[in-house]
């Protein structure tokens, strides 16, 4: 009888298990189930950091507004991941559509897949140039990259494959804070955080008619975002985990603290900013998991609604 009881119990405990596994991949930790937003969302391409972890591409976030994809930031893997959400039916993140890139720095896990989202798409048949906006430096960095694989450019377009001539081109819009891209689906709006040294580095505020979304981009804690997001339906945003930095070399606290931002400041600034849902990304754990992240943005203090970015989240 009493063996009887607990066969029932185990049992329960493998399926809740199997259900937070479940959601964990899905979307977030401590999220549950949440409903994909049906019209203007963040698809997340990579969440990670320089740490080379196989689970986190590099930084890249795609905000799909009417059909079409504006990419913020290139981080390695970014155009297999868009392929991975096109096959989970993104249809804006196909390939040879992946023609327009808002670079928050000029950091290289922002930008090492900018010569990926450069050259892939075109050789796949994209026939027309990639669009960068990006801080000064922006057009130094392209131009490099682009003189770098001259030697594939012309075997490519002058031998048997006969490639387009357009397609591997690039269009370099050097920005600074205000309205820098608009059309019929959104406006972006460029707004300057501080990123330690970095002499500018920018979040973007994507205004479509349905929904505003916030990427932080890196950055120290801000007030910028009181402003910039100001209740707006989704803030992405970078952070740390406040308990563990502790843990951390003092050189390297130096750094964090003066480059990015902890759990415990964001909780104040998404306080202050007022999301609809509070998104974590390029999240830095030193041994912590999504759940003690969002355990410490509770602990201090914010009530509001919060995920933990996965890979291939929709929000
Ligand atoms: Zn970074
Ligand atoms: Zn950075």
């Amino acid at each position: 009888m009493r063996h009887g009881s607990r066969l029932p119990a185990a049992l329960l405990m493998i399926l809740l298990q199997g259900c937070r596994i479940g959601a964990n991949e899905d979307t977030a930790a401590t999220a549950g189930k949440r409903a994909r937003p049906a019209g203007t969302h963040a698809v997340m391409l990579g969440t990670g950091t320089p740490n080379a972890d196989p689970e986190r591409s590099g930084p890249a976030v795609a905000v799909v507004a009417g059909g079409h994809a504006y990419l913020v930031d290139a981080g390695p893997g970014i155009v297999r991941r868009a392929a991975a959400a096109e096959r989970a039916g993104e249809v804006a993140l196909a390939q040879t559509d992946l023609n327009i890139v808002f670079l928050t720095h000029l950091h290289s896990d922002h930008t090492a897949g900018l010569s990926d989202l450069m050259l892939t798409p075109w050789v796949l048949e994209r026939d027309r140039p990639l669009r960068v906006y990006g801080p000064p430096g922006t057009k130094a960095m392209l131009d490099h990259l682009h003189a770098a694989y001259e030697e594939d450019i012309r075997i490519r377009t002058e031998g048997l494959e006969q490639a387009n001539d357009q397609g591997h081109g690039v269009e370099v819009h050097e920005i600074g804070p205000g309205t820098v891209y608009e059309d019929d689906n959104v406006r972006v709006i460029a707004f300057a955080v501080p990123h330690g040294s970095w002499p500018m580095a920018v979040g973007y505020r994507f205004e479509a008619s349905d929904r505003t979304l916030v990427i932080s981009g890196d950055t120290g804690p801000s007030d910028a975002f009181d402003t910039a997001c100001n209740g707006c339906d989704v803030l992405i945003h970078e952070a740390y985990s406040s308990r563990r930095f502790r843990t951390r070399p003092e050189r390297w606290q130096r750094y964090h603290s003066s480059f990015h931002t902890s759990t415990d400041e964001l909780a104040v600034i998404a306080t202050r900013a007022r999301p609809a849902l509070l998104v974590l990304y390029h999240q830095l754990y030193w041994g912590a998991t999504d759940e003690d992240l969002i355990a410490e943005i509770r602990a201090a203090g914010y009530a509001g609604d919060v995920v933990s970015a996965r890979d291939l989240g929709v929000y």
